[in-house]
């Protein structure tokens, strides 16, 4: 089948997971498999875009135009979802352009988004450099690095509303792993007290915690959010590194669950997870769902670098 021709499959499914560990802590760990919503715009670039896509459709605009880095999920996601919808796409890439084209890069291309390569300094100035690759401001529908802003952060809170259709009664702990916090800040604001939100960093710092904050206070004002905290000691050397011992418990997740996990978001998560679970940072009982936030057409990309290691 023609990729084009596959919808969307929301709600996604929410599997237990079962494993000794889990049972000798009494910890039920649900995992939110939004990697299947889509082979190609997967798990939270697709809640992200979803109502970003129907507002350019309302809008005037002939672009949605967006930024990213080389190996960006969400220039990836937004090419797909600009070919499935037959939206014309513009992806402004972070560095030279190296020849041949990486995989994220060859597939954005191939599904029609017009590439911008631009130098590091250049790209900072983000959407006032347009004037100088001749691209008319007025004919872009722009989204931002990592594709959060209000209505992406509106998706997110689907999410959210969608795990909370699917369980009994509210879970005590959401997890999610975090680069902007836009998907966190979305699912905070979809849960109330007494659940509580864990975010874990993918990157290395501290400032999560506070550009959460801003993402709430700007777009999702309200009064009776769930708390959150974030983890920031499982970034494994920064974002977009990894190590063997990330390498070796994706590789055994996959075994154990049948889960295939991703080395840069959802497998630093899980890894994590599972070593405070051991270290009792749960409590006996919790009630846990991670969400699985897709990111494995990204698995092309890192085999391409390292190799088959996962
Ligand atoms: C982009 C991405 C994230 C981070 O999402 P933010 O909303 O930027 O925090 C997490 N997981 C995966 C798989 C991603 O592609």
């Amino acid at each position: 089948m023609h990729l084009k021709s596959i919808p969307i499959h929301t709600p996604s499914p929410l599997e237990r997971l079962i494993s000794p560990l889990l049972e000798e802590k009494n910890i039920q760990l649900w995992i939110k498999r939004d990697d299947l919503t889509h082979p190609l715009i997967q798990g939270n670039k697709w809640r992200k875009l979803k109502y970003n896509l129907s507002e350019f459709k309302k809008s005037q605009t002939k672009y949605l135009l967006t930024f990213g880095g080389a190996y960006s999920n969400h220039i990836y996601a937004t090419a797909a979802a600009g070919q499935l919808y037959g939206i014309p796409t513009i992806g402004i890439v972070r560095g030279e352009k190296i020849l041949p084209l990486n995989s994220t890069l060859a597939f954005a291309k191939g599904a029609g988004m017009q590439l911008h390569f631009v130098d590091r300094k250049t790209y900072r100035l983000k959407k006032k450099l347009l004037p100088s690759l001749n691209i008319p401001l007025k004919d872009c529908y722009i989204l931002p690095e990592g594709g959060t802003n209000e209505l992406a952060i509106k998706g997110c809170e689907e999410l959210g509303k969608e795990i909370l259709d699917q369980m009994e009664s509210p879970p005590d702990f959401v997890i999610v792993s975090c680069g902007t916090g836009g998907t966190m800040a979305g699912l905070i604001s979809s849960f109330q007290p007494p659940t509580k939100l864990l975010g874990f960093s993918s990157l290395k710092g501290n400032f999560l915690t506070k550009e959460i904050q801003n993402l709430l206070d700007q777009f999702s004002p309200k009064k009776n959010y769930s708390t959150y905290t974030i983890q920031t000691d499982y970034h494994f050397g920064g974002y977009a590194k990894h190590t063997p011992i990330l390498l070796d418990f994706i590789n055994d997740f996959k075994k154990q669950h049948h889960i295939q996990l991703d080395p840069i978001y959802t497998g630093k998560m899980f890894y994590g997870i599972f070593d405070l679970i051991g270290k009792d940072f749960f409590p006996f009982g919790s009630k846990i769902v991670a969400i699985h936030t897709g990111g494995l057409q990204g698995l092309a990309g890192f085999r391409e670098r390292f190799g088959e290691l996962i």
